[in-house]
């Protein structure tokens, strides 16, 4: 029969693999999509809805076209475990499905204990919002509800992590959503790094549109030393207790629980090779996106879209012999601080025997024009159309 490819999740990473697999080898690799969600709602632009500039209905994609236009075989179900003899993936409904090639991409979980006081029973007290979702509308209501001048907390997490400058982006759709909503109200950032993505353009951009509003403690203050209390809505930064209104926690985070399972893993992440992103344990797996410890590239959808496109090319390489090109990848973070207010980092990468390395970079500069700014916001609005029509077609 024909050669099979699983992808285990259908997120920025495995729905663009399989889209690709299918679509150019034209039936030649059957290709089964396995995913939980009916929907996919994007992380990416999750922060714009908290800020007002996005509806949720959205950022909601469905899987519709992967199977309609493409004949992938989407499976909505969890992988419970991988079989690496016998090449099949457990799902939690049962049975098992059989692999060629099997791409992982499950993108994150979080460390149990990251946060003192914090596990994911208090996700409803204080909400991470970032897998986006039920979550997103969660932090954004209690934002909502918020009594007047009172306080939103968060606690950011350590390196590495999803999307660099999301939390900061966060913050400035907070910031955007208070000065309009409870102008009075402050913004307590608990910082365990010493610097951040794009700090300079963030400072700058709060220091501009919300003067007065966010506080940042970094680690030589004790950010690097907090916990929180859901039930008294506390956070304790070395030894000194402040009560907050909204807390979002967002803790140190790991690969998807899968990777683990699949014993793909060392440490915190699964290492791969850049070439075809194909994983130092078993070369007939591969591990795509934020899961993966790849090198240079930044936990973010773009990377893990193109990360995709390599890793697609070199599977039907391998499996039906069609030509493989040399692996390029880039990557451009852009974050919104305010109205047409946009900002961007981004870099072009290539594959080396050890890692994905980065080649050469961009980044916005702090006192741009408006028309700058509100020109990369746009570029942004563009990115999410393609990286969406490529994602689901
Ligand atoms: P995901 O897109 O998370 O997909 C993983 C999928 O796997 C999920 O759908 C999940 O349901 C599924 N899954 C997990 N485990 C299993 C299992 N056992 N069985 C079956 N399915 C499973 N990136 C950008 O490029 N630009 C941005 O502007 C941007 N903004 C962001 C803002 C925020 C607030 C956050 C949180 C993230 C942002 N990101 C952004 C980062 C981006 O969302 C992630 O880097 C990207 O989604 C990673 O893709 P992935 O395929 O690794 O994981």
């Amino acid at each position: 029969g024909r050669p099979r490819v699983v992808v285990v999740g259908g997120g920025a990473g495995g729905a663009t693999a399989a889209r690709y697999i299918a679509k150019d080898s034209d039936g030649a690799i059957d290709v089964t999509l396995i995913e939980p969600a009916r929907h996919y709602y994007t992380c990416f632009f999750s922060n714009l809805y908290i800020g007002g500039f996005r509806e949720m209905n959205s950022l909601g994609h469905s899987y519709g076209g992967l199977a309609s236009e493409y004949g992938i075989n989407v499976v909505h179900d969890w992988a419970t475990g991988v079989d690496r003899d016998a090449k099949t993936v457990a799902l939690a409904g049962g049975g098992a499905v059989p692999y060629d090639r099997l791409i992982l991409s499950p993108g994150i979980d979080f460390v149990e204990g990251s946060v003192a006081g914090w596990d994911l029973s208090s996700q409803n007290a204080m909400p991470h919002a970032y897998k986006a979702g039920s979550q997103t509308e969660l932090l954004k209501a209690q934002i909502m509800a918020m009594p007047e001048g009172g306080t939103f907390a968060m606690i950011a997490p350590p390196n590495p992590y999803r999307c660099p400058p999301g939390p900061y982006e966060r913050v400035s759709m907070v910031a955007h959503l208070l000065k309009n909503t409870n102008p009075t109200a402050k913004i307590l950032i608990v910082d365990p790094k010493e610097k951040f993505s794009k700090q300079g353009l963030f400072e700058e951009g709060w220091a501009n549109n919300y003067n007065g509003m966010i506080e940042r403690v970094g680690p030589d203050f004790g950010g690097a030393n907090a916990s929180v209390d859901p039930n008294a809505m506390t956070v304790d930064i070395d030894g000194e207790v402040t009560n907050v209104d909204v807390c979002n926690v967002i803790p140190a985070m790991k690969a998807g629980r899968i990777a683990e399972l699949a014993s793909v893993t060392e440490g915190n992440w699964a290492p791969v090779n850049a070439a075809d992103m194909s994983s130092k344990m078993d070369e007939n797996i591969h591990v795509l996106g934020d899961a993966s410890a790849q090198g240079d590239m930044p936990k973010s959808g773009f990377s893990a879209n193109s990360q995709a496109k390599v890793c697609a090319n070199a599977v039907r390489g391998a499996l039906t012999g069609s030509t493989v090109f040399p692996a390029r990848f880039a990557n451009t973070c852009w974050s919104l601080i305010d109205t047409d207010n946009g900002v961007k980092v981004g870099a072009t990468y290539e594959a080396t025997d050890e890692k994905i390395a980065k080649v050469d970079g961009f980044i916005s500069e702090t006192g741009e024009t408006a028309e700058v700014r509100a020109a990369t916001y746009q570029e942004s609005i563009g990115w999410y159309d393609g990286i969406t029509s490529d994602m689901f077609g």
